[in-house]
């Protein structure tokens, strides 16, 4: 049986079984590859770092859309940076209430290949008239649109290849002039045991440019490691710290029905570890 070995680190990785190759591929900007494995069901691999799982994916969109959707409670507008598999753009969709969702993604053949052979994860979003796609780099966006949202979410690979301005300080600062007044940017930051310098370096972006800023943290099984953060930066101070009660309320009147998320798992989710809080306290070594 053929394996696919994730490269996304020199000395410790993780190996599929492949039981059949659905797509590979050089994109104009990746090595594209979907596979089917038996336990995670189709596997998107970019540049030899998983992307997402049919069966894992659901704890990650969940929680980048829900938490900021919910935390706000009158978005109307949302843009996604990347997101080519259409997860996130499914769950921010279900959200009734929201009028348009802008997708800035820099790879076409990502989406035209997740349509075709990840349909479970668009599940039809695409076809949805609120969905406006923009093939372009996301930090390029961001530095020219005079367009402005509620909700700004990073959906990115990791800091390597295309993926690398999504981290950058000056995206970040382009972030908060295309947040409405009260916008919230959450942000994919990597899993913090392997991939703390990103996290660290975020954290002194956000600490420079947002009122408010923070991580929340969720495990999803493929992102090897343990926990994956997610970072939170608004200038609204009030929306982190939103009641329980009132996400409940929100959650329930937004009539959604999800897997992972619940109103008590977002507001725990932004307690994090003590070796958490050193990195983005600045009071631990780099590269610990
Ligand atoms: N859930 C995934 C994760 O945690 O690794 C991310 C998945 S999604 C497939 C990531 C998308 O970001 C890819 O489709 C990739 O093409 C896109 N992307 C990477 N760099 C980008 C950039 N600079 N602008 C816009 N999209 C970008």
């Amino acid at each position: 049986m053929k394996q696919f070995r994730e490269t996304l680190f020199d000395d410790y990785t993780q190996i599929f079984n492949v039981d059949k190759i659905y797509y590979e591929n050089k994109t104009e900007h990746q090595h594209l590859i979907i596979f089917h494995n038996a336990k995670f069901g189709r596997v998107m691999i970019l540049d030899g770092i998983v992307q997402t799982t049919e069966r894992d994916e659901f704890i990650y969109h969940e929680m980048l859309a829900h938490v900021p959707i919910l935390s706000h409670g009158s978005v109307k507008r949302v843009l996604i940076i990347g997101g080519g598999d259409g997860g996130m753009l499914r769950e921010v969709l279900r959200h009734r209430s929201i009028s348009e969702v802008v997708m800035v993604e820099i790879d076409a053949t990502v989406i035209d290949i997740s349509k075709k052979y990840l349909p479970n994860h668009a599940q039809g979003a695409f076809e949805d008239p609120r969905f406006r796609l923009v093939i372009s780099d996301g930090a390029q966006f961001v530095k020219e649109t005079r367009e402005t949202f509620d909700i700004v979410i990073t959906d990115s690979t990791d800091a390597i290849g295309p993926g690398k301005v999504l981290f950058s300080h000056a995206y970040y600062k382009n972030c908060q002039r295309c947040l409405k007044e009260g916008g919230i940017l959450v942000t994919q930051n990597g899993v913090v045991f392997f991939q703390s310098d990103e996290l660290r370096h975020s954290a002194e972006s956000f600490r420079r440019i947002f009122q408010d800023w923070h991580f929340y943290a969720a495990a999803i099984p493929t992102y090897i490691g343990g926990i994956m953060a997610f970072g939170w930066a608004t200038d609204n101070t009030a929306l982190r710290n939103m009641s329980l009660e009132t996400l409940e309320v929100r959650y329930k009147s937004a009539q959604i029905t999800t897997r992972y998320y619940t109103p008590s798992i977002h507001k725990a989710a932004f307690a994090l570890p003590q070796y958490v809080l050193d990195i983005i306290e600045k009071k631990c070594k780099k590269n610990r």
